[in-house]
């Protein structure tokens, strides 16, 4: 066995009885702010990580995995996507793969923690990579509950990319029917609705379950899937909503199309690789089917 002892842990608990640790390299920062705890650290296996409230958020190694799967089945099965808007979204890799779509004019980020996006400024320029300076990007920061209460706007695709709405996160609020009936107001016609969703693990896949119950509730069309997230040590769970657009069923020659029009080359996703994130396997389809606990 190799040795441990000289390195310093940072040890993600998944549950009571369920912790995940990665050896820390470098820690850049370590610090609460208005609305979270926060920590940019470097591992030695999977590079930089932003941790938030203890829950990794992303890591450098494969945060395109991530943000690619949120991003992309959503804007290739819109007819349009010149507006977006990303709820949450902190470190601007969602806005980066936004902005690499063709046809969008304006994509509207809103977080309620600057210090967290002037962290990722600083020290994971390479999660934005010049997104924030992008002329098509507004960021305000701000409550997104707030926000949705008070834009008038349509948006082509809505993205929540937020912390998991647990008891006493900033997030908590966002999810509740009155908020998924706002969003679906400020959807244009054909509009897509994508969500990161939590853990699509056999073994914690119930959060995931609660909030695609919840949200047939308002849609016609309530897709899950996921993508294996190395440094999650966990399958991620997506849902897309719409009244319109199915996008598990999205056309493959029209997926195709739309990769070879972004800007730059992608990691991750491609028509292939979307017919494998909606293939689900039988447990987490029975986990769906069942009538169960919803957001009220
Ligand atoms: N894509 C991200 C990444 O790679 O790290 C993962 C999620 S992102 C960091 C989650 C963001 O949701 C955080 O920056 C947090 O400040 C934001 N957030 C939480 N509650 C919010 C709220 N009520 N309104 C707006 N943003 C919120």
């Amino acid at each position: 066995m190799p040795k441990t002892e000289h390195y310093q842990w940072y040890t993600e608990q998944f549950a009571p009885t369920e912790l995940h640790a990665h050896a820390i390299d470098e820690t850049y920062f370590a610090g609460r702010t208005q609305f979270q705890s926060v920590a940019v650290l470097r591992t030695a296996v999977f590079g930089k990580m932003l941790v938030l409230d203890g829950d990794t958020q992303s890591s450098q190694a494969d945060e395109k995995i991530y943000h690619e799967s949120l991003v992309h089945p959503a804007l290739a099965s819109v007819a349009k996507r010149g507006e977006v808007l990303i709820l949450g979204g902190g470190e601007g890799a969602t806005l980066r793969e936004v902005l690499r779509a063709p046809g969008v004019r304006r994509c509207t980020m809103v977080d309620i923690d600057g210090q967290v996006v002037e962290l990722a400024k600083r020290f994971l320029p390479e999660w934005s990579d010049g997104a924030f300076d992008d002329a098509r990007a507004r960021v305000i920061i701000g409550d997104a509950l707030t926000f949705l209460k008070e834009d008038r706007d349509r948006y082509d695709v809505v993205i929540s990319d937020l912390t998991e709405p647990l008891a006493d996160s900033p997030s908590f609020p966002l999810f509740n029917g009155e908020v998924f009936a706002d969003v679906k107001l400020r959807l244009a016609p054909r509009g897509v609705y994508v969500l990161q969703a939590s853990t699509a693990g056999f073994h914690n896949m119930a959060l995931h379950a609660k909030m695609a119950r919840s949200l047939l509730r308002f849609f016609g069309h309530v897709r899950s899937f996921y993508a294996h997230v190395p440094a999650f040590d966990n399958d991620w769970a997506f849902i897309a909503c719409s009244d319109d657009v199915d996008v598990a069923a999205t056309d493959p020659a029209r997926i195709d199309a739309y990769v070879g029009g972004l800007r730059g080359e992608n990691f991750f996703y491609d028509a292939e690789t979307h017919r494998r994130l909606f293939a689900l396997p039988l447990y987490l389809r029975r986990e769906l089917a069942k009538d169960g606990d919803v957001f009220a």
